[in-house]
């Protein structure tokens, strides 16, 4: 690994045990709060267009490792949330539990409109949406981006992303979202904005498409993000 970067292999584990590591500019202090720009890419394990967005960015960041570049805004990047649902092509963790609706919100609720969005037993139940809520408490970022693959959308939750979140659409050609057109509760989105007032920006890739074409879309909107001379 390039010394501008740091993997931390071992940063979480999944609740079927599987490691979930996380990497982030050497420039940051994990631990310190300093704001860091988030990214997360598979929250739903068979959602993997978004994890080659996350991927593809963490490339473009080795690349730049490797000619000496610094980087100007420092972040941190997790590739997959949900190892657990990545290997086995499920939406869910091995318990069965949709991630993006176990965030400990003020409108958790236990009750799901479908299976497939079962919120856990309790808020924050799982390890992955614990790890996760630990360390954007620790580490307060300025702003989170998650990437998921539906139908193709920018939504923004929380006026101050609203900025970034216009850009993003404006350069891939995706519309933007305030709502994604039901309610969410016990998402990423509520637990961002509604209990930390940090923004959070979902990213919608259109399902099907390919890793080169996903950087294609996205390459000048997360250039401008953190400030990266393409
Ligand atoms: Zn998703």
């Amino acid at each position: 690994m390039e010394e501008n970067i740091i993997l931390i292999k071992k940063w979480a584990k999944s609740a079927g045990k599987i490691d979930i590591p996380l990497y982030h500019s050497a420039d940051y202090k994990l631990g310190s709060g300093k704001n860091p720009t988030l990214i997360i890419g598979g929250v739903h394990g068979d959602e993997p267009e978004g994890i080659w967005l996350v991927e593809a960015l963490l490339e473009k960041f080795e690349d730049l490792a490797q000619n000496n570049e610094h980087f100007k805004r420092p972040w941190i990047l997790i590739p997959c949330l949900n190892p657990d649902g990545y290997t086995s092509r499920n939406r869910t963790n091995s318990k069965g539990v949709d991630l993006n609706r176990n965030f400990p919100t003020p409108d958790w609720t236990p009750t799901a409109k479908a299976e497939r969005y079962n919120p856990g037993p309790q808020p924050n139940s799982e390890p992955e949406t614990q790890a996760l809520t630990k360390l954007i408490e620790t580490e307060k970022p300025r702003l989170i981006v998650h990437c998921h693959s539906w139908k193709p959308g920018i939504i923004y939750t929380g006026s101050e992303a609203l900025s970034h979140a216009t850009f993003l659409s404006k350069s891939s050609g995706y519309p933007l979202q305030d709502d994604i057109g039901y309610p969410t509760p016990g998402s990423l989105g509520q637990f961002g904005w509604l209990v930390h007032k940090i923004p959070v920006i979902c990213i919608e890739e259109r399902e099907g498409a390919t890793k080169e074409e996903t950087w294609e879309r996205f390459q000048k909107g997360f250039f401008k993000l953190f400030e990266i001379r393409p």
